[in-house]
């Protein structure tokens, strides 16, 4: 009681009921299909996302991410991981935060996502915070953004494929980034892209 008075919780989306997504949104999300897009000059084999980033789900992702509610990604790692058919032999990774925001936060959103569709490796290390590189071209952002993280060593030999999680693309400069460096350390494996939510005004991918 004291707890509900506190953090008072209704649908992230609609703002009804007492539960973050209530039963007709959750429903609403559960009849969507998967999209996928592809960019050709991209070191992604292609992006599987949820949605697009509208007001809508706007408020979903800011209800998890600054409202702290762990309970939005779980609930969509699952929605994600139901439709998702994952490839033999592969590895399921995720975007890390730099350590400053994972303790400010508590927890990393897109790495709840990731547990929830598989079993999860740490693959990626983030060496150094964000910048802004608003002022940069799409390549000159996706160069700088390799700065930011390093690829660990492993023996992924038997490994083709490596999925990498990321909550929301907007850019796509982080997680291609990161899927270039990991093609980099492991040349053998195919990338993709798992995001919930993509921006579609400033996406390079074609929609396919
Ligand atoms: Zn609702």
């Amino acid at each position: 009681m004291i707890k509900s008075l506190l953090f008072p919780t209704a649908c992230a989306i609609c703002d009804k009921g007492s539960r973050t997504l209530c039963s007709d949104c959750y429903e609403a999300l559960k009849n969507r299909n998967l999209k996928i897009s592809k960019s050709e000059n991209s070191s992604l084999k292609y992006l599987i996302y949820f949605v697009d980033y509208d007001l809508m789900y706007k408020k979903l992702i800011h209800k998890g991410k600054y409202c702290l509610n762990k309970e939005v990604w779980r609930i969509i790692g699952h929605l994600i991981s139901d439709k998702l058919d994952i490839k033999s032999n592969s590895i399921i990774t995720y975007v890390p935060l730099h350590w400053m925001r994972y303790c400010k936060r508590g927890f990393n959103q897109s790495k709840l996502i990731a547990e929830r569709i598989g079993k999860t490796i740490s693959l990626i290390r983030r060496v150094k915070n964000n910048s802004s590189f608003t002022m940069l071209s799409a390549s000159e952002r996706i160069a700088k953004s390799c700065e930011l993280f390093e690829v660990r060593n492993k023996d992924l030999s038997n490994v083709y494929t490596c999925y990498i999680i990321d909550d929301v693309v907007t850019t796509r400069a982080t997680l291609e980034a990161c899927s270039s460096l990991v093609k980099q350390k492991y040349p053998h494996i195919e990338v993709i892209g798992i995001s919930f939510a993509k921006t579609p005004k400033h996406s390079e991918f074609m929609v396919v």
